[in-house]
């Protein structure tokens, strides 16, 4: 049987940090379905669109890994899928409480789906998108911390 896992952000934009986790997850699941959240309550920088077109282009090279967008319940979506599992990021106990809380709420609604945790790379434990964003709008470097074609993407949001 296929092994088929969910990896659910808001991905405002897509980070090393991001991507890390996606490489680590494909030499465990054979398929990563990348879903961008429709979430407009965290007042998105970037839309839906552009932030699936720069996952797309940073993963083309990658036939195992797909792009997608969900939204409604993440539960719901993982099974429409045919996927087992949903795969999330841990980079502090700050992250645990609300994690804990989401994979157990899921859980709840089904015991089909597995909510599996990678911790976070030492080098991108400190990374998130927030923090990307802002040292972005502070003129501070960001080279090593999303791929270049989000950099140009934040250059053409900005007009800089
Ligand atoms: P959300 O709004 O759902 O938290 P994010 O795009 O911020 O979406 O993050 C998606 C997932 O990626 C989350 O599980 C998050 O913890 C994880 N993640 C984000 N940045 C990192 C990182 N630097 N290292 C490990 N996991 C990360």
């Amino acid at each position: 049987m296929k092994k088929i896992a969910v990896y659910p952000g808001s991905f405002d934009p897509i980070t090393f940090g991001h991507l890390d986790i996606i490489n680590r997850a494909l030499k465990i699941f054979d398929e990563v379905i990348i879903a961008v959240a429709h979430n407009e309550q965290k007042k998105p920088l970037f839309t839906v669109e552009e932030r699936v077109d720069m996952i797309k282009s940073v993963m083309k090279d990658n036939t195992r890994a797909t792009v997608d967008t969900f939204d409604g319940l993440l539960v719901d979506y993982a099974r429409s899928c045919k996927a087992q599992a949903i795969v999330r990021g841990l980079r502090a106990i700050s992250d645990f409480e609300y994690e804990l809380q989401m994979a157990q709420i899921n859980r709840g609604i089904s015991r089909e789906v597995e909510t599996v945790f990678l911790m976070t790379s030492v080098f991108y434990s400190f990374l998130s998108s927030s923090i990307v964003k802002e040292v972005y709008s502070l003129k501070g470097p960001i080279d090593g911390l999303v791929p270049p074609l989000v950099k140009k993407a934040l250059d053409a949001k900005f007009n800089r």
